[in-house]
């Protein structure tokens, strides 16, 4: 007989091992499985940066001692011509995405989690369309079965076990290349202090990151070492992020005779999130779920909301895996965070097609200023005083009056979409409705504001 659990997780990155804790802490039987060495736990290209508020929102402690790089007090937004800063205040770390995930994993052990590193989930195994267990493998035993009621994919941009799902099952959902960004970063030693090392640095520039940015996020507790990287959006043909980092930023003088400590790239999701986090006794969570900020590409945070929303609504049911008894994991993630994410993958949409030089003039003309910044990170609303701002200066100025109206457009629909989240159906009968309605406000938004 198989060893049985109650739910088995493919991946023990944020996602994985942030789930485990909260369905051990249950009282639920729960193994914890990543393809890596538990020395290599969480270890993949990553800013690093985590908004403190996300801890506090979850209720997972926050970094301390080795888990963190770095301390942050504030981002800075800076324009095309590098001429217009905005400063957002916010607090938050810069993580040591190995040590820090060891922890998770740690927490996750101690509140009673399994855990197995290098051993790879292979796929679900499903019977007359039930779940009914996974197919592990590892070097050392090679092939064998765990049977259980819940398998989590946890297993980020590759969806180990999401891909192989029937076409028809909701939850499977393969990305469009173009909600990709292709992201690609070092961490250097420069030969010079950081100025302001608990600043972090966001370039906007489309001729430099073709749909994306490039940052420069100091460690601030490691003296001259940050982490510098670009990312660019998918499926455009654009030059490859590395390119890009090499020929347009990494010529400036800051980061001559800079040593490289680390390098690596890997893509991230930025679009609206999976229609559902359950199907069938499959669950989805972290970046294979699609939780990430489809505007900054931060997903670590988010992930952890995702983990805790699926892991409660498990504990929750009882034992009962339905799609019924499972679903409150999607009200508990759309109202949490999905809704807001909606929300901005439409303003992703309207940046990716900002030329330079209007993202010039809006932060120039401050047409949205840092505040606003703050208030749309945080709630995902295009505040209607943006518009109202804009179009005074339009009738000042009497300029731009094409983008002024897509401007309009743009918070009119980031509005009807982030309530359409939130109207997110009961049941999961009322999915497929739910889910003809959001294509034709996106349709609609593409045909009238891209
Ligand atoms: C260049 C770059 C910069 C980024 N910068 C930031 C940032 O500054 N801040 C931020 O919050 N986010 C950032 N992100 C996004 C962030 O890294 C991800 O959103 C986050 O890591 C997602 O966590 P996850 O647990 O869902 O997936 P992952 O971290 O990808 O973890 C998945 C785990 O699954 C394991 N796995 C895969 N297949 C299997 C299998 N078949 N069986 C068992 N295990 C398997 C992997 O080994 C891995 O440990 C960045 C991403 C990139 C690419």
């Amino acid at each position: 007989m198989p060893e049985r659990y109650d739910v088995v997780i493919a991946g023990a990155g944020v996602a994985g091992a942030t789930a485990a804790y909260f369905l051990a802490r249950r009282g639920l039987k729960t193994l914890l499985v990543d393809v890596k060495p538990f020395e290599r736990a969480g270890d993949k290209p990553c800013g690093d940066a985590m908004a403190k508020h996300h801890f506090e929102n979850v209720g997972i402690r926050e970094p301390s001692g080795e888990e963190l790089e770095g301390i942050v007090k504030a981002i800075d937004i800076i324009s095309p011509s590098e001429e217009v800063r905005y400063r957002v205040a916010g607090d938050g770390y810069e993580v040591n995405r190995v040590v820090f995930t060891q922890r998770l994993i740690n927490d996750a052990k101690d509140a009673g989690a399994e855990y197995l590193d290098k051993t790879q989930v292979r796929k679900a195994i499903i019977k007359e369309g039930v779940l009914r267990g996974a197919i592990l493998w590892s070097r050392e035993r090679g092939e064998w079965e765990v049977a259980a009621d819940v398998l989590i994919d946890a297993t980020g941009m590759s969806r180990a076990i999401l891909r192989s799902l029937p076409d028809d099952w909701p939850i499977k959902d393969p990305i469009d290349p173009k909600d990709l960004n292709v992201a690609y970063r070092e961490i250097r030693k420069l030969r010079a202090e950081i100025e302001e090392p608990e600043v972090l640095r966001i370039y906007l520039s489309p001729s430099k990151a073709p749909g994306g940015y490039w940052w420069f996020f100091p460690y601030s507790l490691k003296e001259g070492v940050v982490n510098v990287g670009l990312g660019v959006q998918g499926g455009m043909g654009y030059p490859l992020p590395r390119n890009l980092l090499y020929e347009k930023i990494l010529i400036r003088p800051e980061f001559s005779d800079s040593a490289i400590i680390e390098s690596g790239g890997a893509a991230v999701p930025t679009r609206r999130p999976l229609d559902t986090l359950v199907w069938n006794g499959i669950a989805a969570i972290g970046d294979a779920a699609y939780t990430v900020n489809p505007v900054h590409g931060g997903g670590k945070g988010t992930a952890m909301i995702s983990a805790k929303c699926v892991a409660e609504a498990i504990a929750a049911a009882g034992g009962n895996v339905d799609n019924a008894s499972l679903w409150g994991a999607n009200k508990c993630y759309m109202e949490a965070y999905g809704a807001k994410q909606a929300s901005l993958d439409f303003l992703r949409m309207f940046l990716q097609r900002m030329s330079e030089e209007d993202l010039e003039w809006v932060m120039r003309k401050r047409v949205v200023d840092a505040e606003d910044i703050n208030i749309m990170a945080t709630s995902g609303d295009l505040e209607e005083k943006i518009v109202a701002r804009a179009l005074r200066l339009m009738m000042a100025a009497i300029r731009r009056p094409a983008f002024m109206s897509r401007l309009k457009a743009l918070s009119d629909y980031m509005k009807e979409i982030k309530n359409h989240y939130l109207r997110y159906p009961e049941t999961p009968e009322g999915l497929r409705e739910w889910a003809l309605k959001r294509d034709k406000i996106y349709e609609e938004f593409k045909a009238r504001v891209l």
